[in-house]
């Protein structure tokens, strides 16, 4: 078998975020590392962030701290989250911020000179450092430049198909390049994944073809465990219309900056869904969420800027209840709220997307969105303090990894967990690499069985086409395991998904290896239905609605679920099993912070 081969102490497998800065941290940490990404270098899902990066940074709010935000994340998530994962992430966030500044970074400032902070859902304060609504770009372009600068080596358009271990833990990674079709194998003892979300197993959804939860899976297959997969975020605002364009993300900045929610009536229709866990904090009249963007001391929130579970219902509800827009959405208005020049100066994103994807000009008109599966809360399960994985010599930072955002994630706090735990994943992943480099091998029957398994598709005549099977797991998961489910839906689809696993085990291509876009599908699906059935089954189980999980048949949340976590493992005939874990303890001096 050709094959080409490499060896590193840390291979990196995954280059947005949390890949990049975990890469660097490995390289300055004296480990020989390497980056794999699917896609081009830079076309990362970090590069769509629009809104900003969390980080308790005070600059235009003096009481802002980490302690302040580390309630609002713990809240957000409906408390599930590890506290010590929302601890460190709300304490090194701000350093995290900064380090990106000292790297080159180029954030909008203050009138002082400060790095600038805006408003979104869910925090105390404005807590988003961001250039425009481009954040994304700018955080990838400075990891980007400095991964480059340091001369760590970047494999791009390449896919990892597989992870290699031994009775000891990693040993490596396999994998294909995506243009010649060609195998490469890395032997490691430590690898990170940093593969990002899962949304391309739904059917409409924010995320890019990459999203097909391939790290999830490979962690799962390799003996690592997942958590909270049953808690996915459906974004509130993605565009519904055209239909080419339906589930692109519409960034919350529209909201924060003063763009409000409104039915085909015209009414403001958040203030009929404030839940009581937040009604303290929110706005009771429109004067008064009004006022707030001037005077934020002495006024109370808006609804549109509640958690993105709350805002997401609550359009579903008034779509259901036959109050929806034109084409099944709600209507988002800036235009009627803010001068033309200020969106086209703080939204510059948004407006050439609708002008150019809808031919609506949001600074005369308002947009029409609805929810669009966006991100996924569930992930392989970590030490918090080194996101190592339950496998040794595994790792994982980012959208792949859970915990860190309990039930619901909030907006923002993505791309500070994204600098936080990839430094830490880096750090240890090259630590575990000292005491482990001489020991691996990557046997030869190891490495043909990988290759046998990516090729089986070219051996089957007359099978399943995979874009069929892709279109049939999309509808499922949009039609039984979306924003509502219910008990006997869910059955259903786990049916479906045991009918789908037939069908992609008699997968077939045609052509050749070289660029190849049915083969790469071929071999993603798999892991897209393994990760749905893990949503499936983890969504069943839990009988209660809690942040990204909400139940028709249990609607409200439950005390017993309060305290338990539900975690997914692989058994050896390869179903998917369950286990109930008590969350862990979150100490007195943290608990205290609640009860204030
Ligand atoms: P990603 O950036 O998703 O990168 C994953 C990498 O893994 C890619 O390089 C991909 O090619 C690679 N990969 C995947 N599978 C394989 C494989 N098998 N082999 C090799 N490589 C592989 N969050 C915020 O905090 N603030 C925001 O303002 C914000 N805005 C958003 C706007 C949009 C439109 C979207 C979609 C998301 C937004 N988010 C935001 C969420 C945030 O962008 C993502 O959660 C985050 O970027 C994920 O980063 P990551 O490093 O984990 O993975």
């Amino acid at each position: 078998m050709e094959l080409e081969r490499h060896e590193y102490d840390v291979v990196v497998v995954g280059a947005g975020g949390a890949g990049l800065r975990a890469a660097i941290e490995a390289h300055e940490s004296g480990a020989r590392t390497a980056v794999v990404c699917k896609s081009l270098l830079g076309k990362a899902h970090t590069v769509m962030a629009e809104g900003g990066i969390a980080a308790a940074m005070a600059n235009l709010y003096p009481e802002d701290n980490w302690r302040v935000h580390f309630r609002d994340t713990m809240r957000g998530g409906k408390m599930l989250n590890h506290w010590r994962m929302a601890q460190l992430h709300a304490q090194e966030a701000p350093d995290r911020v900064r380090e990106l500044e000292d790297w080159g970074a180029l954030f909008d400032r203050t009138p002082d000179g400060l790095i600038s902070q805006r408003d979104f859902g869910g925090h105390r304060y404005a807590r988003l450092a961001h250039v425009g609504d481009r954040t994304g770009l700018e955080l990838i372009r400075t990891l980007q430049q400095r991964t480059v600068a340091l001369g760590i080596d970047v494999y791009m358009e390449c896919t990892v198909t597989r992870l290699l271990t031994d009775d000891q833990g990693i040993t490596g990674a396999f994998g294909y390049w995506r243009e010649s079709g060609r195998f490469i194998a890395w032997r490691a003892p430590s690898v990170v994944l940093a593969t990002g979300g899962i949304g391309k197993s739904y059917k409409v959804t924010s995320n890019s073809w990459e999203y097909t939860g391939d790290g999830h899976s490979l962690a799962l297959q390799a003996g690592a465990t997942l958590v909270n997969m049953e808690f996915v975020q459906f974004h509130p605002t993605g565009m519904v219309w055209p239909p080419s364009v339906r589930g692109i993300l519409v960034t919350e900045s529209v909201r924060g900056d003063g763009g409000v929610l409104r039915n085909s009536a015209g009414n403001r229709f958040m203030f009929d869904y404030i839940p009581d866990f937040f009604r303290k904090e929110t706005a009771e009249t429109e004067d008064e969420a009004d006022r707030w963007y001037e005077d934020k001391k002495n006024n109370r929130r808006p609804p549109e800027l509640l958690p993105r579970d709350e805002v997401a219902r609550a359009i579903n509800s008034e779509v259901k209840a036959g109050r929806g827009s034109p084409h099944g959405g709600v209507f988002l208005d800036i235009a009627s709220r803010r001068p033309a020049e200020y969106i086209r100066k703080r939204l510059p994103s948004m407006y050439h997307q609708f002008k150019e994807l809808a031919e609506v000009d949001i600074t005369a008109e308002a947009m029409e969105v609805g929810p669009t599966c966006h991100y996924v809360m569930g992930g392989v399960e970590v030490d918090p303090d080194t996101e190592a994985a339950r496998v040794p010599g595994l790792f994982a930072a980012g959208e792949v990894a859970g915990g860190m955002h309990g039930s619901n994630r909030l907006g923002g706090n993505s791309l500070s967990d994204l600098l936080v735990f990839g430094r830490r994943a880096g750090a240890a992943a090259a630590e575990h690499a000292r005491g482990h480099a001489d020991r691996i091998e990557l046997p030869d029957e190891a490495l043909a069985d990988a290759a046998r398994a990516a090729l089986a598709p070219f051996d089957r005549e007359g099978g399943e086409n995979p874009y069929t099977v892709q279109h049939d797991l999309q509808q499922t998961m949009h039609d039984l395991v979306g924003i509502i489910r219910t008990a006997a839906e869910m059955e259903q689809a786990l049916d479906r998904i045991a009918a789908l696993k037939k069908r992609v085990a008699n997968l077939s291509v045609e052509g050749h290896r070289q660029y190849n876009p049915g083969w790469h599908l071929a071999l993603d699906l798999p892991h897209m239905l393994l990760v749905s059935e893990c949503i499936a089954r983890a969504a069943l189980e839990r009988q209660e609605s809690r942040g990204g999980h909400t139940r028709d048949d249990f609607p409200a949340t439950d005390a017993e679920w309060a305290r338990t976590n539900l975690v997914c493992s692989r058994a050896p005939d390869g179903s998917v099993e369950l286990t109930r874990q008590p969350l862990p303890q979150m100490p007195s001096e943290l608990a205290e912070i609640f009860e204030s």
